[in-house]
């Protein structure tokens, strides 16, 4: 099995990242400019992770490809982790978004595309009632809230390296047996032990010891975990998973704001899960701000009788902007014509073609790596076999590896998804984008490898 020298690997970041500077001296510049106003000279903290010095500034995308400030072209992999799976401006989005612009943004009050909404999600996932945010965080939040107010139950449980947005509960790892706040956890306003239980994911055992204190509100988990590498679950797991969740009085909330790459229902319709509560965020407004949450009709009936008129708009659920006219006409657009059947139809094979070709090069230069797919997503993990739990995976995670890979493949015009090595297809995207991040990732292998 091939090994990496790290001596190489250090030779050829500094190689790469000396191209990136030569290449991108405007971004250079605005980047140098940005040090004025904004903190780190981004407009939010993460954009300083990308694997070159300074960031790409974007002056145009559309569909699979987008154009930086320096006048170059990228075939774009990492479609806004998932915000632009639709493609980046869909025109009958930006149409519909056009046209709501100029009719009202935000009221405080209905529009039938609201309703519209409803029913295509309630067609979509089989639940029957939703609200809508501005984020999938804020969805996954309130959801929370409702979990604990109906069950009257304090803590919440999620996977060892899950992510489910800035949801303060959720940002906790598991060490030693021990509830800590996840590396890197800014400011956690009580210490998440005091609110969150935290197992590896296919772990049955490890679920239900949580759940047997009969103190856990909700289970909130992606069903295949997608942040962390791709991990897929064990067969039977989420049936085993699910009736213990009933049998312990846990609500079982399904994340599906990047799952939704399994297909139009996500993994939800794909693998039939009948979860009490729905989430999904990012793509269903094609990137204009929105998210949603759906539930059971038994859920509505519980969070009926415990909701009161008087105090309905202060009880932590809510957002002035949320459920606002723009984002609506935005997710109408593109449930209707973006996330149809047909255009999953056209990104799933990408997907699989993505691994094939990677898996391919993996083999050839005997590299102890793996390549995983749900859907319309894929990604590469360097360990030999499929992670089974976020522990496993993120013991197999290689900072600078992965720096130098992103590194490489955007010096070539191909951008992945930073923080992990994803690719995601959208409906423009095509065979030759693919082949071509096949055929760099074919070249980093022979560098690394000397092959
Ligand atoms: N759920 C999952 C599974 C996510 O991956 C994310 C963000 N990556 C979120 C929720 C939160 O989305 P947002 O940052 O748009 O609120």
């Amino acid at each position: 099995m091939a090994t990496i020298d790290r001596g190489r690997l250090k030779e050829l970041q500094a190689r790469e990242a000396q191209r990136f500077v030569a290449e991108h001296p405007r971004s250079a510049e605005l980047y140098r400019r940005a040090q004025g106003s904004l903190l780190g000279g981004v407009p939010m903290n993460w954009m300083k992770k990308w694997a070159g010095a300074f960031p790409v500034f974007v002056k145009h995308a559309k569909g699979a490809h987008f154009t930086c400030e320096d006048g170059r072209e990228y075939v774009d992999l990492c479609l806004g982790d998932t915000g632009a799976m639709t493609g980046h401006s869909p025109e009958i989005v930006a149409e519909a978004v056009a046209r709501r612009l100029r009719d009202g943004i935000t009221l405080m009050l209905p529009t039938e595309d609201a309703i519209f909404v409803g029913e295509d999600l309630r067609r979509r996932f089989g639940l029957p009632y939703w609200q809508f945010t501005l984020t999938a965080t804020d969805a996954n939040r309130f959801s929370i809230r409702i979990a604990r107010e109906i069950t009257r139950r304090a803590k919440i449980l999620v996977y060892h390296y899950c992510y489910h947005g800035s949801v303060d509960e959720t940002i906790a790892t598991l060490e030693n047996g021990a509830v800590l706040p996840r590396r890197g956890n800014i400011g956690p306003p009580v210490n998440p032990a005091e609110t969150t239980r935290v197992v590896e994911f296919n772990d049955l055992n490890a679920l239900e010891d949580a759940l047997k204190h009969h103190d856990v509100a909700c289970l909130l988990a992606e069903p295949a975990m997608t942040n962390v590498g791709i991990i897929l679950p064990d067969e039977g797991y989420w049936k085993a998973a699910r009736e213990l969740a009933r049998r312990y009085g846990t609500l079982f909330i399904s994340d599906e704001t990047h799952t939704i790459c399994a297909g139009p229902g996500g993994c939800t319709a794909e693998w039939k899960l009948d979860p009490d509560m729905l989430v999904f965020g990012k793509a269903i407004g094609s990137g204009i701000p929105g998210g949603t949450y759906g539930c059971t009709e038994e859920v509505a009936q519980r969070i009926s009788a415990r909701m009161h008129l008087e105090d309905c708009d202060v009880g932590g659920i809510g957002g002035t902007l949320a459920g606002n006219a723009l984002s609506l006409a935005a997710m109408r657009a593109t449930l209707q014509y973006i996330l149809t059947p047909e255009n999953f139809a056209k990104m799933i094979p990408l997907a699989v073609r993505f691994n094939e070709g990677v898996g391919a090069e993996i083999k050839k230069h005997d590299l102890p790596w793996n390549v995983q797919r749900l859907g319309c997503r894929a990604e590469y993990t360097f360990c030999q076999t499929a992670p089974r739990n976020g522990g496993e995976s993120a013991a197999a995670t290689d900072f600078e590896l992965e720096r130098f890979l992103h590194l490489y493949a955007l010096n070539r015009g191909v951008l992945l998804t930073p923080f992990h090595n994803m690719a995601l297809m959208c409906p423009q995207t095509t065979e030759q984008d693919i082949d071509l991040h096949t055929r760099i990732f074919a070249e980093a292998a022979s560098e690394l490898t000397n092959q």
